[in-house]
């Protein structure tokens, strides 16, 4: 079975070396060793200032919106992974979709003055699929505005934009470790902010509240990595040149073989390093899309309907209709696309979808 993504697994043992430190200090969570070294390494590989490794990466959403106060609307992309939304909603915000970009499928910026009211606070938007949101535009219109700006980065391990790590943009940026992500660390995550002051709230808050063992510095969550996350995280450091270098190759590879005349293929923003973590195709109808869709299927291979549905038809978000997004959910397919996806099935994927366009 060919499924969207494969979960890179480390050498077992490598990974069992790594876990044999948490055994030895009989210490599995609570911000270990293995979690602390994580974030350094991290932090060195990404050239961030800071980091909170969480367990997963929605937490830090829900965390972020709590750390900078945030009430009333926030502004926010309907194509998107339903956690964008849900976040907002489970933090008692209302969210306000604003419309994509039809190439680069992130928010499009030149719509987003158009929907600030007095009651928006923020902006929370996805560099979808590795593609930075027009994070300069976001910004002026941020402080033209005094709006708060969130990124939903889980998509975005590695990627550059203008030589800098796409983490450090937005008041706090969040990364998912799952293991359907480009790196992982089974379940995990991270947050970014660049001030200290926001970091120590960010931190808090991912703990408890705690300051101290013995004082309590406001409210909390539990949103902390384990050291047996962070012993998966350490040990596929070492493989992520070569995880991205082959990512590339798979990527390569359809574009030289899949027909781009009749299909539509994702516009990576200027000046960007992007990370190879999807590949998503733009069919010209969703009936075409089902039918390659079943002709995959019918081949065992599991491409995703990446995103679908658009979040402001979501059944507990009140929303007009936002054309772009909704026609984009309906025609998208996610190929197939990890490291060691071979050369024989992209070329079998390819003729497929050619055949059928
Ligand atoms: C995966 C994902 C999340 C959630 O991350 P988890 O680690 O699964 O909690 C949030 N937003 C987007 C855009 C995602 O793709």
């Amino acid at each position: 079975m060919i499924n969207v993504t494969k979960t890179f697994l480390p050498p077992q043992e490598e990974y069992n070396a790594i876990l044999k430190r948490a055994w030895d200090k009989n210490w599995i969570t609570n911000r270990g060793v293995l979690v602390q070294e994580l974030e350094e390494k991290l932090k060195q590989y990404l050239g961030i200032p800071h980091i909170i490794a969480t367990t997963n990466g929605t937490l830090p959403l829900q965390i972020a919106i709590k750390a900078l106060q945030l009430t009333g609307e926030i502004i926010t992309t309907p194509f998107s992974y339903v956690a964008t939304t849900a976040s907002i909603v489970w933090e008692g915000c209302r969210p306000v979709f604003v419309d994509i970009h039809p190439n680069y499928l992130t928010i499009d910026e030149t719509k987003i003055e158009a929907a600030i009211t007095n009651k928006t606070s923020a902006i929370l938007a996805t560099h979808v699929f590795g593609n930075p949101c027009h994070v300069e535009a976001i910004e002026a219109i941020a402080k033209k505005h005094h709006l708060k700006v969130i990124y939903d980065a889980a998509h975005s391990f590695g990627v550059k934009y203008k030589g800098k790590s796409i983490f450090n943009y937005g008041d706090v940026s969040t990364c998912s470790f799952h293991a359907t992500k480009l790196f992982h660390t089974g379940e995990g995550g991270a947050m970014f902010a660049n001030t200290e002051e926001l970091i120590n709230t960010l931190f808090y808050h991912h703990n408890f509240g705690h300051k101290t063992q013995e004082t309590i510095q406001g409210i909390g969550i539990n949103a902390k990595m384990s050291e047996l996350q962070a012993a998966m995280g350490l040990a596929i450091l070492p493989y992520l040149e070569t995880i991205l270098k082959e990512r590339k190759r798979v990527v390569d590879y359809y574009d030289n073989n899949l027909d781009f005349s009749k299909l539509l293929k994702l516009k990576i923003r200027e000046k960007t390093d992007w990370n190879f973590s999807y590949f998503p195709i733009l069919f010209q109808s969703e009936k075409q899309m089902l039918k390659v869709k079943a002709m995959l299927n019918e081949q065992d291979i599991f491409p995703r309907r990446y995103f679908y549905p658009s979040l402001n038809t979501l059944s507990y978000v009140n929303s007009i209709d936002f054309p772009i997004s909704e026609s984009i959910s309906t025609k998208v397919l996610c190929l197939p696309l990890y490291h060691d996806l071979k050369e024989t099935t992209i070329l079998k994927i390819c003729k497929i979808v050619n055949a059928a366009v």
